[in-house]
């Protein structure tokens, strides 16, 4: 394998290995997905600059199954290394301003530190411009100057998208808040599928290393219950990756909003062994949305909505959701410091960022009756 292959034209192999913990089956597991997929071959990535990206959402332990379990970034490193890879971790989390939180409850700072490889945290180390496609956004640095890009998905429900996993993490190449701004640019949920593809475009070869030992399932990503899915997966393509985790976790593709019309393109072609999880529970998302022409959309968004709901009982009022979202609906009431935020309805666009940042599991993702309705009326699971 050379890292060309990888871009030209991208393999749609995607590779299963079973895996029941994180204790001793991980390394054997790991082996078998590398050595099946020929994914990583020392020839390739010998003397590279390779970036490890996991997904590092917010300050939550590894039992959480919130962020890439470290022991499998643990591994991924020790492979890179004795392959004479040039290796450092980076990625973008929400709470960019907690990184020190970050990397110590995530247990990605040890594993760092212990393994030799630096960490760099994409605010502080500059950004690409690109413009693809129409869409205007930054790469971090790190990212768009590394040979290749290792990206360690955890594999969640979403309350937005439903499903987050290879093509979400590759979304944090963008560094900060640049992200909640692209989400206020690109409310519609296929103009941010395409967007996701753009930003795919323009990154370095990238190669998807799925940790699905322990997913979230329900109100994920960031406030749902852990769930053993037990397996690994890997792929050059990561679009190819999550369609094959929709049919692993029986969820309907087309209800995936950034993999809207790739099912051909991107179609997996499985390879390894079967694994089949009927009982995944993901929120319903907003997709439908999408189908309706932009002007008819903007009518149809008074009464087909999905917003946050903040219980106050379990606020601290730390102010993470305020910084958070990208068009400021969320405000103290009389501007009183301690205060729990109110939602301007009007504002909201329905990101989630609010959502995914919330260290309480404060804020749930909900939908107007009309749209619960309408989903009821299309039979969307
Ligand atoms: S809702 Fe969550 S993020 Fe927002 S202030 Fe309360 S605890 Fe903090
Ligand atoms: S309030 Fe939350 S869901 Fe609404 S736009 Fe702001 S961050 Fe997004």
């Amino acid at each position: 394998m050379s890292t060309d292959i990888l871009r030209n034209p991208p393999a749609r192999t995607v590779q299963i290995v079973r895996c029941a913990g994180y204790d001793d089956a991980l390394a054997p597991a790991f082996a078998r997905l590398l050595d099946e997929s020929a994914l990583l071959e020392p020839q390739a990535v010998a003397g590279r600059r390779v970036l490890v990206k996991p997904n590092l959402l917010t300050d939550r332990t590894p039992e959480q199954a919130v962020t890439t379990h470290p022991a499998v970034l643990r591994l991924v490193i020790r492979h890179l290394k004795s392959a004479g890879a040039r290796v450092a971790v980076g990625d973008s989390p929400a709470s960019a301003a907690n990184i020190r939180a970050v990397l110590e409850r995530t247990g990605v700072g040890a594993v760092c530190e212990e393994e030799g490889v630096p960490f760099v945290s994409f605010e502080r180390e500059g950004a690409r411009a690109c413009s693809v496609d129409g869409f205007e956004f930054a790469v971090a640095g790190p990212v768009a100057e590394a040979d290749l890009v290792v990206s360690l998905p955890k594999v969640k429900s979403h309350a937005l998208t439903k499903l987050t996993a290879a093509v979400k993490n590759l979304y944090g190449a963008v560094p900060g808040y640049g992200k909640t701004t692209l989400h206020r640019l690109y409310p519609k949920p296929d103009d941010f599928g395409r967007l996701m593809q753009a930003i795919w475009r323009v990154l370095p070869p990238t190669v998807s290393l799925a940790d699905a030992v322990v997913g979230m399932e329900g109100q994920g990503p960031a406030n749902g219950r852990p769930v053993r899915l037990g397996f690994l997966a890997a792929s050059a393509d990561p679009f190819a990756l999550d369609i094959a985790l929709c049919g692993i976790l029986h969820i309907k593709p087309t209800s995936v909003p950034y993999l809207k019309g790739l099912a051909d393109l991107h179609a997996p072609e499985l390879s390894g062994e079967l694994v089949d999880v009927s009982s995944f529970e993901v929120p319903v998302g907003s997709h439908l949305l999408s189908l309706l022409p932009a002007g008819l959309m903007r009518v149809a968004a008074k009464v087909l909505w999905v917003r946050p709901r903040i219980d106050a009982a379990r606020c601290i009022s730390c102010g993470r959701c305020l910084a958070a979202c990208p068009v400021h609906a969320l405000l103290r009431p009389d501007n009183k410091a301690h205060a729990i935020p109110v939602l301007r309805r009007r504002a909201c666009v329905g990101c989630a960022c609010c959502h995914e940042v919330c260290p309480q599991g404060a804020i749930r993702m909900v939908q107007s009756p009309a749209l619960r309705l309408v989903h009821a009326f299309h039979g969307v699971d």
